[in-house]
């Protein structure tokens, strides 16, 4: 599978895209950078994007995504979450209001855009790949999923404080390369993090010793402000299998 990091940041600042991953140029995770880091063409490729909470930083990019598909030839486009998130999206920001409500779409009989809930626990067959919902423990229901595609394997972290049916589901996915999780604080701010379910360096040490398995830990949701000291503090875990992801990079795994 190839991953492209469209955006990775925790938070907003010139330069730093949020959360936003397309795994083989098709499959969208999350969409905070779906329309800031790819041209048209690049966008009218994606498939189907799976969201993994609601929040604004994870989600800004859908509405105006799914406006720039109405020119041209129909692109149907599908939207994965839980219940509560699409349901969240459907009734804050596609409710005619706040962006035209394009539930409804039509174009030659194709409906443009397709709500489908995929909560925790349910494994599903999206494109090529094999998508399993995992739950997370955030401010509002948040989950990850394990992408697998072949014989290759890979777990993309939505926002979360400490949690175990992650790092169970990794240790199962004999398969797995690579899982990206979150690290927004510095560990100064273990509190803050504790009070928005957050992790920091310090929450994610514990958090690695649940992983049993030798695959790379791409850190990702940084908060930009505290970009440098977050880093430091990971590079002091020295744990080999930790690394910061970066903002366009490509990784084929
Ligand atoms: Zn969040
Ligand atoms: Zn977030």
């Amino acid at each position: 599978m190839r991953l492209r990091v469209l955006g990775c940041a925790g938070g907003s600042a010139p330069g730093a895209l949020l959360s936003c991953y397309l795994v083989d140029e098709v499959l969208a995770v999350d969409a905070g950078a779906l329309t800031t880091a790819l041209d048209f063409t690049a966008q009218r490729r994606v498939q189907d994007v799976l969201l993994t909470h609601g929040h604004l930083d994870h989600v800004w990019t859908l509405p105006l995504f799914l406006a720039n598909r109405f020119g041209g030839p129909p692109v149907p486009c599908r939207i994965h979450g839980s219940s509560y998130t699409l349901e969240t999206v459907r009734s804050h920001l596609f409710n005619d209001r706040i962006w035209p409500d394009f539930t409804e779409a039509v174009r030659e009989s194709v409906p443009l855009v397709q709500f489908l809930p995929l909560d925790p626990g349910d494994t599903r067959p999206i494109l090529d790949f094999e998508i399993t919902s995992i739950p997370l423990v955030h401010a509002v229901p948040s989950q990850a999923y394990l992408v697998r595609r072949g014989r290759r394997s890979l777990m993309i972290c939505g926002d979360t404080y400490a949690t175990d049916p992650m790092w169970n589901a990794a240790n199962a996915a004999d398969d797995l390369a690579a899982v990206l999780v979150e690290c927004s604080f510095p560990s100064r701010y273990d509190g803050l993090a504790k009070a928005s379910l957050h992790l920091t360096p310090r929450l994610l040490a514990l958090e690695l010793k649940k992983l049993k398995r030798d695959v790379p830990v791409l850190v990702t949701h940084i908060k930009p402000e505290d970009h440098h000291e977050v880093v430091a503090e990971l590079t002091a875990l020295h744990d080999p299998r930790v690394r910061v992801l970066r903002q366009a990079e490509v990784l084929d795994v």
